[in-house]
């Protein structure tokens, strides 16, 4: 199977009939020589230590490496029953904040697409589960995430030092978007449009960590990729499609990355790690830490 865009894998889908997450089984199995079956069940681990870190640490503080994060999962599961958008969206940025401080931590990570977006899956995965949506699914769910990530790191790039945060928290939420719209059931095109309207939105998105540090702005980004994930599954699941296609969209997320200065791709110096307050922080980092 030789594929090379994501609509491909669309297109098999709907021709054939076969699910999405079959479909990609049998392009990662050709590419990775891995059977579907060995493949699954990583996933399926992958999910698990995702499961086993979110309930071993809610409700708890970390000691994150600079201590610009750590307590603020903490406060959100406090407040969720006061939480005004609902409980399934806060939970899934309660979630996501609690993964990327976990992150932060040194915590046990799944780097899905990258640990500075790591909350982002997991917040939206472990929301559908507790809403109902069974284990398989999310399981399926996350394969299909796979095979966007995959796509976009072959046409793009996932890494926030070459292409800004578009690459990390934006490709983790475009996985997240069609993660959530397979495992609840949604067709093939709609993932590709929840993928691709997810990355529209954060196109552009600078890295831009205050001292070098994956504390401060990407703990709280992974919060809005997750919410961001779970409102475009509903809103490609109610019929909405991305005008432009999910692949054009990665194409141009690569012309982005290029085009951005090196200042805003994990340097440190531009975006919100100019500003008079981060700069400070990184000057008491760079005494205490003798860097
Ligand atoms: S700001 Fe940079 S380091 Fe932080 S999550 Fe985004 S890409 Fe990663």
């Amino acid at each position: 199977m030789n594929v090379n865009r994501f609509s491909e894998l669309v297109d098999i889908s709907e021709k054939t009939g076969e699910p999405l997450d079959r479909v990609v089984l049998h392009w990662e199995m050709l590419d990775s020589g891995k059977s579907p079956k060995e493949i699954m069940e990583k996933t399926s681990e992958l999910l698990h230590v995702m499961e086993e870190e979110y309930e071993s640490h809610k409700g708890k503080t970390f000691k994150t490496l600079v201590g610009l994060t750590g307590s603020n999962s903490k406060k959100m599961y406090e407040y969720l029953p006061h939480a005004f958008i609902g409980e399934k969206v806060f939970t899934a940025a309660t979630i996501a904040v609690l993964m990327a401080e976990n992150n932060a931590s040194m915590g046990r990570t799944v780097a899905c697409p990258t640990g500075g977006s790591s909350g982002v899956m997991p917040g939206v995965l472990l929301t559908l589960e507790k809403s109902g949506i069974e284990r398989d699914k999310l399981v399926s769910g996350l394969i299909v995430a796979g095979a966007i990530g995959k796509i976009i790191s072959v046409h793009a790039s996932l890494s926030g030092a070459q292409s800004g945060c578009q690459a990390e928290i934006g490709s983790g939420t475009a996985m997240a978007a069609g993660a959530a719209v397979h495992a609840t059931g949604g067709t093939p095109r709609q993932v590709s449009n929840a993928a691709a309207l997810s990355l529209k939105s954060l196109m552009g998105l600078v890295c831009d960590p205050v001292g070098g540090f994956v504390e401060v702005p990407c703990v709280k980004r992974n919060a809005s990729g997750a919410v961001l994930a779970l409102m475009f599954s509903d809103v490609a699941k109610a019929g909405v499609e991305s005008v432009i296609p999910f692949d054009e969209v990665v194409d141009a997320m690569a012309k982005v990355g290029i085009a951005m200065p090196e200042s805003l791709r994990e340097t440190g110096k531009g975006g919100i790690a100019d500003t008079p307050t981060a700069q400070k922080i990184a000057k008491e980092f760079s005494k205490k830490f003798k860097l």
